[in-house]
């Protein structure tokens, strides 16, 4: 063993990866860590230290909700001198939601999170989680000069690492479950990991890490589609104490011309509603002055999401105005990258 140099600590909050048949029913339920270890005698081989903690109990990654957000910040930030790296064991079903929360509630990080999980469970013969941890796991503890060699939240899933906040589930049985298709991906795990460093973000102000754990979750998500009813979209920014909208638009940002919808989406714009335009498309970005159907949005005051994920901007917007940022405090940060989780042009 060599001295201790290198740390990493496993952060186990439930999924698949940990999961076991219940031999009544069937179904998949969450087991403790220790079985994990057990399932791999692996982690023995590694010559460095490896240390892990758990939720208790368990939770399927349905269950994640802003409030486990902040118990992931806390740890990592009770820990951050300890460790080099953390490695946070996860559903894959809210993962991209987590990463993304994680990315934004972590400020001035400058050492990896990666976070992983499976889509068959480690004690599986063809289980895809032991390559997926410990791939991660080595990833938290790469360095390169003494420095490591990435610094921002991750998902590593199936040889991709993807920058965490520009990430989406797109399959719910293929080992290769996640995407990142605005931003490419930061290292590719083959014979070698192979890494993209000008592509990996640093924090470069010198700024201890800052943890943040409010989150305002009055936001909702209205995706469009052909027939959508007045009613529908008038119940939907009618809800009490609505104070933002991601609205899940077509293509390059477009919508129907009803009138009535650019009447609603003005309406609740100008009540100080926050309302930011993604693509229904998983890549490609918003370009609301290039049709017509796209121009009206623009000039009923909605914002551009640029090339955000869905995931991206509900946990940005819940982030922000769980700080008490006015709706043009909101709209301000909406249109500036905070941790590369858009691309303006
Ligand atoms: N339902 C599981 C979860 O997200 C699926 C998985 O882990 O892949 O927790």
């Amino acid at each position: 063993m060599k001295p201790q140099l290198t740390s990493v600590l496993i952060i186990y909050t439930g999924g698949t990866i940990g999961m076991i048949e219940n031999t009544e029913t069937g179904a998949l339920e969450n087991f403790n860590f220790e079985h994990l270890q057990k399932h791999l005698p692996e982690l023995k081989k590694f010559d460095f230290k490896i240390e892990s903690c758990q939720f208790d109990p368990p939770r399927d990654s349905s269950d994640m909700e802003p409030e486990a957000w902040a118990d992931l910040v806390r740890i990592i930030y009770q820990n951050y001198s300890k460790y080099d790296g953390f490695v946070i064991l996860h559903g894959t079903d809210t993962m991209a939601f987590t990463a993304s929360a994680l990315s934004f509630m972590l400020e001035n990080l400058n050492k990896p999170v990666i976070l992983t999980g499976s889509q068959l469970p480690i004690g599986v013969l063809r289980t895809d989680g032991k390559e997926n941890l410990m791939t991660s796991i080595e990833i938290a503890a790469a360095k390169y000069k003494e420095k490591p060699l990435v610094s921002e939240v991750c998902i590593f899933f199936e040889n991709h690492l993807m920058r965490g906040n520009r990430t989406t589930k797109i399959n719910a049985e293929n080992f290769n479950a996640f995407r990142s298709y605005n931003y490419p991906t930061l290292a590719e795990a083959g014979i070698h990991i192979k890494y993209e460093p000008s592509l990996i973000h640093r924090c470069t102000n010198g700024k201890p890490l800052t943890p943040h754990l409010f989150f305002d979750t009055n936001v909702v998500i209205l995706k469009l589609f052909p027939g959508i009813q007045e009613s529908m979209v008038a119940a939907t920014l009618a809800i009490p104490g609505l104070k933002a909208v991601v609205l899940e638009t077509y293509g390059s940002g477009n919508a129907p011309r009803s009138q009535w919808l650019v009447q609603h989406l003005t309406d609740a714009n100008k009540k100080g509603i926050v309302i930011v335009n993604v693509t229904q498309c998983g890549a490609g970005t918003v370009e609301m002055d290039h049709y017509e159907t796209g121009r009206q949005l623009l000039q009923s005051g909605i914002l551009s999401g640029y090339d955000s994920t869905t995931e991206s901007a509900v946990t940005k917007l819940m982030f922000l105005l769980g700080h008490g940022l006015t709706p043009d405090e909101v709209r301000k940060m909406m249109q500036i990258s905070i941790a590369g989780e858009i691309t303006i042009k």
